[in-house]
C-alpha cells in the first residue's frame, strides 16, 4: 500500500478500494451515459489538436522554462507538486494515521470516501486558478490526468472495472457557466474519465445560483448550498463519483451527494484534484 493510500474502517468502502466484490458489481456504461459523448468528442478533439500543436510548436514547462516533450508540465515540476499526507479516507483532511477523522465520526458525510491528487498549495492552487479564472483550457487535462494518476495508485483495476462507477461533474449554475464560458469540473472529469476508460455523464444540474463559499463560515457554506443541485436523471443502482476540482469544507460536494443519493445513487464517492489544508496554528 502506497503512502497516503486509504486505510478504511467502513468495510464497504473497503471493499471498492481494495478490489473486493461482495456488493456487487455494477457493470458497463447504459445508454443513459449518451448526454457526455458530444462533451467527450469535444474533448478528444481539443487533446488531439493540442499534441498536433505541441509537435509543431516547442513547449515551456508551466511552471518553469524546461522544455516538455508533451503535456503542460516538465518531470521535476511533477515530482515536486505538493501531496498530502495519510487522510482521512472519507473527507481525505490529513489526518495522523489515515484514520477516520473526528468530524466525519460526529457528522458522517453523505458520500463514502474522498480521493484527493495534491494539497491546494503553491504551486497547484496557481495551476487551478490558471484553469479556472484564466480559462487556460489545458489544464484541465493535467488536472484530470493527476487525478486519474491518484485513483489508479489507491485502486486496484479489478476494483475500477467491476464498480464501473460513474464520473459526475459538480455543475456550475446556468449563470457561471455562462459567465465562465466553461466548467472545469467537466474538464477534468473527462480527461479523468478518458484516462480511466470510465463513464461520465452531467447527471447533476445547479438549477438556482448560490453565493460564493469563499470566505463564508463552515455552518453558512452548508446552508448556503443546500438544495443547490438536482438530479437530471434516476441513477438507480448506480455507483457514483463527484469530480470537482477543489475540496474546502466539502459543503458543495455533501450538497451534491444529498442530490445523487435521492436520485437512486447506491454510493457516492468525491475525486478532486486538490484538498485544502486546514490552516496551521499560529
Ligand atoms: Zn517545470
Ligand atoms: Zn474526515
Amino acid at each position: 500500500m502506497s503512502r497516503g493510500t486509504p486505510r478504511l474502517s467502513n468495510p464497504h468502502t473497503a471493499s471498492f478500494y481494495n478490489g473486493g466484490t461482495q456488493c456487487g458489481a455494477v457493470r458497463g456504461t447504459d445508454a443513459t451515459d449518451a448526454p457526455a459523448t458530444a462533451f467527450t468528442w469535444w474533448a478528444r478533439l481539443a487533446g488531439l489538436a493540442r499534441r498536433q500543436a505541441q509537435r509543431l510548436l516547442p513547449q515551456c514547462c508551466a511552471l518553469c522554462v524546461a522544455p516538455v516533450p508533451e503535456g503542460l508540465i516538465c518531470d521535476a515540476c511533477l515530482a515536486a507538486l505538493p501531496t498530502l499526507a495519510p487522510a482521512c479516507p472519507r473527507c481525505a483532511l490529513p489526518v495522523p494515521g489515515g484514520n477516520v477523522c473526528g468530524a466525519c465520526l460526529a457528522d458522517p458525510p453523505p458520500f463514502e470516501a474522498t480521493l484527493a491528487a495534491h494539497a491546494y498549495a503553491f504551486p497547484v492552487d496557481r495551476l487551478l486558478q490558471a484553469l479556472k479564472y484564466q480559462g487556460r483550457l489545458a489544464l484541465g487535462e493535467w488536472a484530470g490526468v493527476a487525478l486519474a494518476q491518484r485513483v489508479r495508485r489507491a485502486l486496484p483495476e479489478r476494483s475500477l472495472r467491476e464498480r464501473t462507477p460513474l464520473l459526475v461533474p459538480l455543475p456550475l449554475s446556468a449563470a457561471r457557466q455562462r459567465e465562465r464560458g466553461f466548467n472545469q469540473a467537466q474538464l477534468i472529469a473527462a480527461a479523468a474519465a478518458r484516462a480511466l476508460a470510465l463513464p461520465l455523464a452531467d447527471a447533476l444540474a445547479r438549477p438556482r445560483a448560490t453565493a460564493p463559499q469563499a470566505g463564508l463560515p463552515w455552518q453558512e457554506r452548508l446552508r448556503n448550498v443546500r438544495g443547490a443541485f438536482v438530479a437530471r436523471r434516476r441513477l438507480d443502482g448506480r455507483d457514483i463519483v463527484l469530480v470537482d476540482d477543489v475540496m474546502t469544507t466539502g459543503a458543495t460536494l455533501r450538497a451534491a451527494a444529498v442530490a445523487a443519493t435521492a436520485a437512486g445513487a447506491r454510493r457516492v464517492d468525491c475525486w478532486v484534484v486538490a484538498r485544502t489544508l486546514p490552516p496551521r496554528p499560529p
